[in-house]
């Protein structure tokens, strides 16, 4: 018989370890030999409904650079649903290779493996998959989002990601500032892909000044030429004088080796998990007295708008006017931050968690 040490399933690193001290309730490990597929669904918490979040799909290095990823992103969902005020509980998926692996059966197959969860999960599209690969998906599942619009979907999520963005940045500004305008702001926009292309052109729109980086020229040279932005190398953006640093890329890029680099007086932007210790990161920032809108706070209005089409209730005026909110709930976070000297990202996930108890309670009576 396998013998199992009970010691191990807290162990720091462990599977169990790391489930434990983030408190999933779930990881699913999928694997399909005929596909090639190896995909892995994380549901943190279901208190206020399915685990909704995207698939993101990746060539992780190794299993535990997987493994971590979707723990820390289904996580980050159960957070960013609950301060949305949706009915939805937390979790990600993340698929485990080269994004041009991706064919109709691949995609159908993993469509599969979420439908054997019978809704306890509900995927939409994340880093490198498209609106085209949840019509494959929606095949096999009813628990699919993020739809084409010709497909009966809300489409593209991206443009209400960034109008949320947008929305914290000004409500981040006014605590630094004390008024939102950011007319004549010096923002840098770390990353110009969907979303940093739409928040750029509500940015320009107000007088701002823009400085972009990308890891693709082409993409630099057509929103440059678009908007005016100034292109910037993207390994000195850390260091140029700047009121408000947005990351509009990928996670983890404040960290030990940027964070004493930033002048700004901001960090607003719509990348998710952007603090790579997020106890360590986010109480720096609090030192440096730099404002810091929580990611997960800011970037919901993608959330906003998959959530409101899974329900079948999406109407783009509803969508845009849920999304506004999030400048309220960010100063009311950033001023809870300072009332009680505690880092924007703690006061925040102290705030979701409290929803997610008083709902939970609900249910006790049963
Ligand atoms: P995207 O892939 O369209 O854009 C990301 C851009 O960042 C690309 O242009 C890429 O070339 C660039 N990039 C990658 N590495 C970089 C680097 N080191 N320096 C500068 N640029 C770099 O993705 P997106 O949909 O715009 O999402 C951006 C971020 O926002 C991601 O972290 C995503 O998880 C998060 N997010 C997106 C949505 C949404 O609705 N799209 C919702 C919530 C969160």
């Amino acid at each position: 018989m396998l013998a199992i040490n009970t010691t191990d399933t807290v162990r720091e690193g462990s599977i169990f370890g790391q489930i434990t001290t983030m408190d999933h309730e779930q990881l699913v490990i999928c694997h399909d030999e005929a596909t090639g597929l190896k995909a892995l669904i994380g549901i943190h918490n279901t208190v206020l409904g399915p685990a909704l979040g995207g698939t993101r799909m990746w060539p992780y290095a190794t299993e535990e650079e997987a493994i971590k990823d979707v723990l820390r992103l289904s996580r980050g969902m159960t957070f960013k649903n609950s301060l949305a005020g949706l009915h939805l509980g937390g979790g990600k998926a993340v698929i485990i290779g080269d994004p041009r692996l991706k064919s109709e059966a691949f995609l159908r197959r993993f469509g599969r493996f979420v439908e054997s969860l019978g809704g306890r999960y509900v995927t939409a599209e994340d880093v490198n998959m498209k609106t085209s690969d949840m019509e494959y998906m929606a095949l096999e599942t009813r628990h699919v989002t993020g739809l084409p619009k010709s497909k009966g979907g809300a489409g593209d999520p991206s443009p209400v990601t960034a109008f949320g963005v947008y929305m914290g940045m000004k409500a981040a500004a006014k605590k630094a500032f004390g008024s939102d305008s950011l007319q004549g702001k010096k923002i840098g926009v770390q990353g110009v892909g969907q979303v940093g292309k739409y928040l750029i052109n509500y940015l320009v729109k107000e007088g701002a000044e823009i400085l972009i980086t990308d890891i693709f020229e082409d993409k630099l040279k057509e929103v440059a030429a678009a908007t005016g932005a100034t292109v910037v190398d993207s390994n000195l953006l850390y260091d140029m004088p700047m009121d408000i640093y947005a990351p509009c890329a990928l996670g983890a890029t404040i960290n030990d080796q940027t964070i004493d680099r930033l002048t700004c007086k901001v960090i607003a932007g719509g990348a998710n998990n952007q603090l790579e210790n997020e106890a360590k990161h986010g109480k720096i920032l609090m030192e440096k007295g730099i404002i810091y809108a929580p990611d997960f706070l800011i970037n919901a209005g993608g959330v906003i708008n998959v959530g409101a089409e899974y329900y079948g209730e999406y109407q783009e005026e509803t969508v845009f006017a849920q999304t506004e909110k999030i400048y309220d709930t960010c100063l009311s976070i950033l001023n809870a931050s300072e009332q009680q000297n505690i880092p924007a990202q703690q006061a925040a996930i102290e705030a979701a968690k409290a929803r997610i108890e008083a709902i939970g309670r609900l249910k006790l009576p049963f």
